[in-house]
């Protein structure tokens, strides 16, 4: 029997439990979520605030691995190799707050530093940090 659920972001879709143990498990998951169209339309405006100021990076959200593509033009970073073989940069355009990381690899450390110039700029971030 299809049940009648309210999405996030107040419209009501249909949702057929399977009759296993994840019925509730999925439930939630519908109720939390907005539905399609909503879910779409948020995505578009997402995008489109992005495109209008990318170095702000609008409402927010920053794909893992898309970091660097958000810095500003004419960015600078100092980058040097540690005695342990390790790297450890410094975003020379950035002083207020200073944003430094440090990373065995060298392109962990520049993603590290993307990252922390970011967040110091209020961008969310998905995926662990
Ligand atoms: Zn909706």
């Amino acid at each position: 029997m299809p049940e009648t659920i309210t999405r996030a972001c107040g419209h009501t879709t249909e949702f057929t439990p399977k009759g296993d143990q994840y019925d509730e498990a999925r439930r939630e998951k519908c109720r939390r979520k907005r539905c399609p169209e909503c879910g779409k339309a948020k995505n578009e405006a997402d995008n489109a605030a992005q495109k209008e100021n990318p170095q702000r990076a609008g409402s927010g959200r920053i794909k893992k691995g898309q970091e660097v593509k958000h810095l500003p033009v004419e960015t600078v970073l100092m980058l040097w190799r540690k005695a342990d073989g390790s790297w450890e940069g410094k975003l020379l355009t950035a002083e207020d707050p200073a944003v430094t990381a440090d990373a065995n690899g060298l392109m962990s450390v520049v993603q590290k530093l993307a990252r922390a110039w970011l967040k110091s700029q209020g961008a969310k971030l998905q995926g662990k940090s």
